[in-house]
């Protein structure tokens, strides 16, 4: 089941199209758009069009919907030609998260250090 979504939600706004988004695909469950303030020449986000704070809770929710928010992330990163990629799921506060809707980071199109900072 999806979790109860704030009003306020930023990236539900954006499923919506309350807030304007760069559209990269959209399917009946997903909806990938490039993040706003991009970390490298690549940097999408890919988001379940139902509400839930961090992957985790999705994938133990509605693991189908996870499966298919990676899947995506897949087709992305071949539809940007994209030969080595990251994905990248913040999760909490501390690790950097600031949008509580689940995301992951698709992150290509240049070299990647290795472990993150
Ligand atoms: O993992 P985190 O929660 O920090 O990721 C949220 C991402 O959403 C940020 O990379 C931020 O740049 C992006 N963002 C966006 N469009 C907005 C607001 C935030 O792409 N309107």
């Amino acid at each position: 089941m999806a979790g109860e979504a704030p009003a306020d939600c930023l990236f539900c706004k954006i499923i919506a199209g309350e807030v304007p988004a760069t559209v990269v695909r959209e399917t009946d469950t997903t909806f990938a758009f490039r993040d706003i303030n991009p970390q490298a020449p690549a940097h999408i986000l890919v988001i379940p069009k139902v509400h839930h704070p961090d992957a985790a809770s999705l994938a133990a929710a509605e693991p189908q919907i996870a499966a298919d928010v990676l899947r995506e992330a897949g087709e992305v990163a071949a539809e940007e030609k994209l030969e080595s990629y990251r994905l990248v799921f913040n999760t909490g506060s501390g690790a950097g998260q600031t949008v509580f809707h689940a995301h992951v980071h698709l992150l290509g199109g240049r070299g990647l250090q290795w472990p993150p900072g």
